[in-house]
């Protein structure tokens, strides 16, 4: 299966759905990521892609594509960003897509999944992440992966993002925490150490 993650910025995807491109991995799955920006104002760009690629690898994301859109231009609604992920999605022609919710405060990310749902609305099946620190309540889960093996590879992950790690929700605990409840509340299984990441079905074709 070929499925692709699509994050605003580098973090997004690792924190969103870290353990699901583990195991997406682990099951011979072909993944690739696409980083809208290299995160504007929040860090050197060169540092960043040098996090995200070391990342990427722990990950074993098969490409990591890395647009380094302008932030300035991701304040509203873009039709020019919802073209070039069209055409990159037509080149690879994933049976998956995953990136940030509708439901999130953070306009960058909300402009990026709007884009991608313009963008790749020939793909069967997309789905939505959950952001710690910026999906909001109007976030409801009806799609669970356990990642409970996977937990340690999407710290790993996480932690090449040194520029960033200064922030709350980049902590392991925070990270795991959220993890756990959401393994309670899927009823996943028994174990009460059990980690899960939550998703919303925008489309599911199967
Ligand atoms: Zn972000």
């Amino acid at each position: 299966m070929k499925v692709v993650s699509v994050g605003a910025h580098p973090d997004d995807p690792e924190l969103g759905m870290g353990g699901t491109i583990a195991k997406h991995t682990a099951r011979g799955d072909n993944t690739e990521v696409i980083l809208v920006t290299l995160g504007g104002v929040s860090g050197d760009p060169r540092q960043r892609e040098e996090e995200a690629q070391k990342s990427s690898q722990i990950l074993g994301v098969k490409k990591l594509h890395i647009l380094d859109y302008p932030v300035s231009k991701l304040n509203k609604r873009s039709t020019e960003l919802a073209k070039i992920i069209k055409k990159l999605v037509d080149e690879i022609n994933p049976q998956r897509i995953y990136t940030h919710s509708p439901f999130d405060f953070h306009q960058v990310h909300t402009t990026v999944s709007n884009s991608v749902l313009n963008g790749a609305k020939d793909v069967n099946q997309i789905l939505f992440y959950e952001y710690i620190s910026s999906t909001t309540q109007y976030f409801i889960p009806d799609a669970y992966v356990d990642i409970t093996s996977f937990i340690d590879l999407k710290i790993k992950s996480i932690k090449q993002h040194k520029s960033q790690l200064h922030r709350l929700y980049m902590r392991p605990n925070v990270v795991r925490s959220l993890a756990n409840v959401r393994y309670i509340e899927a009823k996943l299984g028994s174990d009460p150490s059990g980690l899960a990441e939550a998703f919303v079905i925008q489309k599911m074709i199967l």
